[in-house]
C-alpha cells in the first residue's frame, strides 16, 4: 500500500466515524470499493450502514427554526475553521468543501453545543452553500446568517428573529 492509498483510508475512517453516508465518504476518499467501506461501518459501528437514497439538498434537514439555526450554526464553525487553516480571510469569497474542515467543524459544533450535529445535515450545508444551491445570507434586522431558500418557510425567514428575507 503507497502513502496516497493510507491517506484515502484514513480519511474514510474518520468519515465513517463521525457517521457519514457510505457513498459520501467515497466520493470524498476517492475509494470507489463501498464493500470495503462497508466493512469499515461494520467494524466501527457494529452495525450495517444506513440504507436509502440521499437527500437532494441541505433543506431537507430543515424542519423547524432550530434546525435551521443549527445547520447555520454548523456553516458558520465552518467558514472561520477553513479560513483559519488554509488562507488569510480577504482571499476566501466563498467556501469549497474540505474533508479536514469538515471533521474539525463537526467535533467542534459537538463541543460548543454540548452534541453532534448529524454530519451529513452539515456536509449538505456546506456543499450547497459552496454551490449557491442556498444562500447563505446576512439578516437585515438582526445580523445573523442563515441558509435562505424561498421553497420552505423554515430557510425563507430569519431563524432567529423570523425576519423575512428578500432577494
Ligand atoms: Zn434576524
Amino acid at each position: 500500500m503507497d502513502l496516497k492509498n493510507f491517506q484515502q483510508i484514513q480519511i474514510a475512517y474518520d468519515l465513517i466515524r463521525s457517521g457519514l453516508r457510505i457513498p459520501l465518504v467515497s466520493s470524498l476518499s476517492g475509494i470507489d470499493n463501498k464493500r470495503l467501506l462497508r466493512g469499515f461501518w461494520h467494524e466501527i459501528h457494529g452495525n450495517g450502514p444506513v440504507p436509502g437514497k440521499l437527500p437532494e439538498s441541505v433543506v431537507s434537514y430543515i424542519d423547524d427554526f432550530y434546525s435551521a439555526i443549527q445547520v447555520a450554526s454548523f456553516v458558520g464553525f465552518y467558514q472561520r475553521i477553513y479560513k483559519w487553516d488554509k488562507v488569510s480571510p480577504e482571499k476566501v469569497a466563498r467556501i469549497t468543501m474540505d474533508v479536514s474542515t469538515l471533521l474539525k467543524t463537526h467535533e467542534q459544533y459537538a463541543v460548543m453545543w454540548g452534541q453532534p450535529l448529524d454530519i451529513n445535515a452539515g456536509y449538505y450545508a456546506i456543499r450547497d452553500v459552496a454551490c449557491e444551491i442556498v444562500l447563505f445570507v446576512k439578516c437585515i434586522n438582526c445580523g445573523a446568517e442563515f441558509l435562505y431558500d424561498q421553497s420552505k418557510m423554515h430557510t425563507s425567514k430569519c431563524p432567529y428573529c423570523k425576519t423575512l428575507y428578500l432577494n
